[in-house]
């Protein structure tokens, strides 16, 4: 493998993209140690309404290898869905954000949690009985967990991800189509999917204010969404000015390194401690205009 190093000068893992050298195989062996360690973590990051609001909490997955560094979820992901390791993970990461989310209530902090499920998962026999069985467990309402899905789940056998789907929302559980318009986005999919959110792709976000196209695609989008009666995330925003956009856009809720970057959950905590219940506000808004 070949490692470099990120912006903050920690060591960033990259394989070559071939699917069995013996390199990703080793990283499949480590994860799945890695899980039984615990030594894979959930970050969350800020969903905010544009009147500062905290609407939600996306879970994100985090592996440090112990030489490696930091392997980047994509990239983990990828090979645990081409492994059939997806739904160990899946079930290490719902079991770890309802964890988290049951001491966040008990503490006064009733914040959703969304978690991004794959393909595989929304194909595996008993899925939807399992994330209500251990909703229970945890004592935490349905409607206080989302989960994310890509129309990648209706590629294959369309009608059995349906009906699982089905039973999730039948359960109470809120359903989210994340990365929209990147791939197979159609009028169709949004039509057969129980989804109660929709979340615009970070790479029609990030050149919102400087490329007219991506600002097109985003207003048809928000619109499109809202007349089906969804509501709308924007991810990935970085500045003030994509904010602006997005609020004259009549977008719902942005996620992004504006508001905060992924955090571990102690960090989280303290975070939504500092918000309160005037919610997140922009940094320049809260300044006096004078330079
Ligand atoms: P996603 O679900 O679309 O998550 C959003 C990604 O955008 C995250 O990357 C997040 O850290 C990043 N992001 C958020 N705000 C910004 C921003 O302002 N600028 C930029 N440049 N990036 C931003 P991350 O954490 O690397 O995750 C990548 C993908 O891996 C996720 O995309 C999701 O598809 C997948 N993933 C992450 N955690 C899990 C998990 O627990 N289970 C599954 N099945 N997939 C996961
Ligand atoms: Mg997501
Ligand atoms: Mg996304
Ligand atoms: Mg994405």
């Amino acid at each position: 493998y070949q490692a470099k190093r990120d912006r903050t000068g920690v060591e960033v893992y990259e394989s070559k993209r071939d699917s069995n050298t013996p390199d990703r195989l080793g990283l499949l062996g480590d994860l799945r140690r890695a899980l039984d360690a615990h030594e894979v973590e959930l970050h969350y990051q800020p969903k905010v309404r544009f009147d500062g609001q905290v609407a939600g909490l996306e879970a994100l997955v985090r592996w440090v290898h112990p030489e490696r560094g930091r392997v980047p979820p994509d990239e983990f992901i990828a090979i645990a869905e081409s492994s059939g390791l997806m739904p160990h993970l899946t079930e290490y990461v719902l079991e770890t954000a309802l964890g988290q989310v049951a001491r966040w209530r008990s503490q006064g902090l009733f914040v959703p949690v969304a978690v991004n499920v794959s393909p595989r998962d929304v194909h595996t026999p008993g899925f939807a009985g399992s994330v209500a069985a251990r909703l229970a467990r945890h004592g935490v309402p349905a409607g206080a967990l989302q989960l994310e899905i890509t129309e990648h789940v209706l590629l294959e056998d369309p009608t059995r991800a349906a009906d699982t789907l089905a039973a999730l929302t039948g359960h109470g559980v809120k359903m989210s189509l994340d990365d929209f318009g990147t791939g197979y986005s159609s009028l169709v999919h949004l039509r057969r999917l129980p989804v109660s959110e929709l979340k615009i792709d970070r790479s029609f976000v990030a050149r919102l204010a400087v490329d007219a196209e991506d600002a097109e695609i985003v207003r048809c989008t928000v619109d499109l969404a809202h007349s089906l009666g969804l509501l709308v995330v924007a991810e990935g925003v970085e500045d003030d000015e994509t904010w602006e956009r997005l609020r004259d856009l009549r977008c719902d809720a942005v996620q992004g390194w504006l508001v905060a970057a992924a955090m571990p959950p102690e960090e989280t905590t303290a975070w939504l401690r500092a918000r309160g219940s005037r919610g997140w506000q922009r940094p320049k808004a809260a300044l006096p205009a004078a330079e």
